[in-house]
């Protein structure tokens, strides 16, 4: 039987957080969200663990607590410490096979990976963005590409997972350095990435750049197309992609954020890598005014066929050719 992996999320706002990242809504939303404390944390864990184990008898899943939100190795060290020996105690009960949290790479040093080491951390994941530190700069994140590859190095070092986080769309951003980042990210061998096309959220500096025209967002089919790249490049390393762009689980919708947002983003990025391998084999044998057939696993057909029949139209319209999905099991 197949391990299903589970994440439990323990959003820990960072209001303490030094750094003000043009894109980043956490200082807005400071004081709406309620410190996250070890009591409100364990309900948290005992709600998921509820359903988790209720489908999955004990061994068939892999369950991580994460604490995600902010930059976790950087909030106070009193409250680090409390949630961490909370989650802990999960680890050592068996209920939970490890801790993940997310964090900046200039929040990670010998002496705080020693600290979430002796609590059980198994995996760490970092704010990447982006590999050029001109875009780094633009975004007013603080740091640059060299804290990430002394960061991810640190991480490995102390056996923990490798989790790196790219955006697209940032200022001073283009197709091509996005597409160079993700290969400088893949060349520190990650185990997962995760890849988010830059939002607009009210509030945020990002926002008053767009209002003043100083910033344009991607459009959605530009970031679609660019994401379908770098899952390419992540693909061809055989790392992990765990997330492609937010969802409304993120509290994000598309009445609150301006750019390429959209509920499905996922779909659309793994959709647009169908087509180009389609239209590749179809450009190799000079195909036209014809049917192409492919075998289609049931759990792919939307994504052959495209969001709203895409890619079967874009077929029909360049090349006169109707997709034909032989079923497969
Ligand atoms: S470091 Fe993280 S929490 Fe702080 S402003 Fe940047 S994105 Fe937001």
């Amino acid at each position: 039987m197949k391990q299903r992996v589970f994440h439990i999320p323990v959003f820990v706002p960072h209001k303490g957080c030094p750094h003000d990242c043009v894109f980043c809504n956490q200082r807005k939303i400071t004081g709406q969200i309620e410190e996250m404390t070890a009591a409100k944390a364990r309900s948290i864990i005992e709600s998921h663990l509820e359903t988790i184990e209720k489908y999955n008898d004990r061994g068939t899943y892999y369950a991580e607590i994460a604490f995600f939100g902010g930059s976790f190795t950087a909030i106070e060290r009193e409250s680090m410490q409390e949630l961490l020996s909370l989650a802990h105690g999960y680890v050592l009960s068996g209920r939970v096979n490890g801790i993940r949290c997310s964090t900046r790479p200039d929040c990670i040093d010998d002496e705080v990976l020693s600290l979430c080491q002796s609590y059980g951390m198994t995996a760490i994941e970092l704010g990447v963005q982006s590999a050029d530190d001109e875009v780094l700069t633009a975004s007013n994140r603080g740091h640059t590409f060299d804290d990430v590859t002394k960061a991810a190095t640190l991480i490995k070092l102390y056996g923990m997972e490798l989790g790196l986080q790219m955006m697209t769309g940032l200022p001073c951003d283009t197709p091509a350095k996005s597409i160079e980042t993700a290969k400088k990210i893949a060349s520190l061998s990650p185990d997962s990435v995760r890849i988010y096309p830059t939002l607009v959220m009210e509030g945020t500096h990002l926002a008053l750049m767009h209002d003043s025209g100083a910033y344009n967002p991607q459009t959605l089919d530009e970031a679609v197309a660019l994401a379908s790249e770098l899952v390419s490049i992540f693909k061809e390393k055989g790392i992990t992609i765990l997330r492609i762009g937010l969802q409304t689980t993120d509290g994000v919708n598309a009445s609150t954020v301006k750019g390429p947002y959209h509920n499905a983003f996922a779909e659309l990025v793994y959709s647009r890598l169908w087509r180009r391998k389609i239209e590749d084999d179809i450009m190799a044998k000079s195909l036209h005014d014809t049917t192409y057939e492919i075998d289609a696993p049931a759990d792919k057909i939307s994504q052959i066929i495209g969001h709203k029949r895409e890619n079967a139209e874009y077929f029909k319209h360049k090349y006169n050719i109707m997709l034909k999905l032989n079923h497969k099991k």
